[in-house]
């Protein structure tokens, strides 16, 4: 009987198996021989690079055009061949033909069989598209640096009264003048905590942890409470508040809590923004739910700005604005909560002339 020789390896079965196994990852994956020629890449990888031909054999240089941090353009084979030990970075930037960019996480690892001939020296390269993890990082690094900034100044002011306070106390003893600095300090403390609640309300908005429960809701009973709720600041600054409500109106079937919210950061606004005449608080039917709007005689927004005021942060540069507190997270929460409930708003605003914030609400299913 002959010799049982030992099965030769079926190549191309377990070069399918390679290929398959590749890819079916979601990060790119070339592999190049010591001439930087490609020898081996996934799908994935053509999908980052946006090559819809093929790779095998063509130079790196001319399928991975990566730029640093500076913009300026990196000498990819020369990264690779001076590569000794796995590297990654996180900083590279992909230029694409119509001119958009992406963040490119790139890892290097030389490897000394196997790519090309046997034997030879080569380098795996992993790509990723990490533009939108790298947004993330962004916007997240900007909202701390603005909350900081925000912040810092009521801490300020709140601390130099309280100071000035107990110096005044402890000198003059000016009961009056302690009583003006503490309550400049009380003023400050109120604004932080609005803050803290609207930071709070915002980062549950955002992680979708907000559940709408609809229930029916009597919208002119709410609208009437509303404005009893905010006569006494009405007739403090002096304005008319009145409701404008259509007596055929039915149940809504939504969030009353986040309606009411909604309608509590337009009320608040209009009050704020506000100096004489008056504001309206309506309600009428509409298809398939409700319309409620707030109407003010106030400074108006100009039409630069309503493109900007449901922004994080945004406040108008208006030195009406700017002489009033205000987080400018009002608007942007409100309109969180008006996603949730599936309404829409819509703004209508005259400079000089007053302000018309209307929600569409719909009848939740
Ligand atoms: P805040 O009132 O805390 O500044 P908001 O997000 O509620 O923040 O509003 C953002 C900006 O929109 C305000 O700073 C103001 O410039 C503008 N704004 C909102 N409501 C009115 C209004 N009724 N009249 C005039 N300007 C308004």
């Amino acid at each position: 009987m002959p010799p049982k020789s030992a099965p030769t390896p079926n190549l191309s079965v377990e070069h399918l198996r390679l290929t398959s196994l590749i890819n079916s990852m979601a990060d790119g994956v070339m592999a190049i021989d010591e001439q930087a020629k490609i020898v081996l890449y996934n799908a994935a990888a053509l999908n980052i690079l946006d090559i819809n031909t093929t790779m095998q054999q063509m130079p790196l240089r001319d399928v991975l055009k990566v730029f640093g941090k500076d913009g300026k353009p990196v000498d990819i084979e020369a990264l690779v061949a001076a590569t000794k030990i796995p590297a990654t970075n996180r900083d590279y930037l992909l230029h694409y033909t119509d001119g958009s960019t992406a963040n490119l996480y790139l890892s290097i690892a030389p490897v000394h069989r196997g790519y090309g001939q046997a034997g030879e020296r080569g380098f795996v390269l992993v790509i990723r598209d990490i533009t939108r993890e790298k947004s993330l990082e962004e916007e997240r690094d900007e909202f701390i640096s603005v909350v900081s900034h925000e912040l810092r100044t009521p801490i300020t002011i709140a601390e130099g009264n309280v100071s000035n306070a107990e110096l005044i106390a402890s000198k003059s003893g000016d009961m009056n003048l302690v009583k003006q600095a503490l309550k400049a300090a009380h003023d400050q403390i109120i604004f932080l905590s609005d803050m803290f609640n609207d930071l709070a309300t915002l980062s549950r908005a955002e992680r979708g942890r907000l559940t709408v429960e609809g229930a029916a809701i009597n919208i002119s009973t709410l609208v009437r409470q509303l404005a009893t709720n905010y006569a006494p600041q009405a007739a403090a600054k002096k304005l008319k508040l009145e409701v404008d409500i259509d007596p055929t109106l039915e149940a809504l079937n939504s969030s009353e809590l986040y309606v009411r919210e909604i309608l509590q950061n337009f009320i608040t606004n209009a009050l704020k923004y506000t100096q004489a005449g008056g504001i309206v608080i309506g309600a009428r039917p509409a298809a398939g739910g409700v319309e409620l709007w707030v109407s003010d005689s106030g400074i108006g927004i100009s039409r630069g700005d309503q493109e900007k005021i449901f922004a994080k942060f945004f406040r108008s540069e208006d030195y009406r604005t700017r002489s009033t507190n205000g987080t400018g997270l009002g608007l942007y929460i409100t309109e969180k909560l008006a996603d949730l409930l599936k309404a829409k708003i819509t703004l209508t605003s005259e400079l000089n002339k007053g302000s018309i914030f209307m929600i569409y609400v719909p009848n939740l299913q």
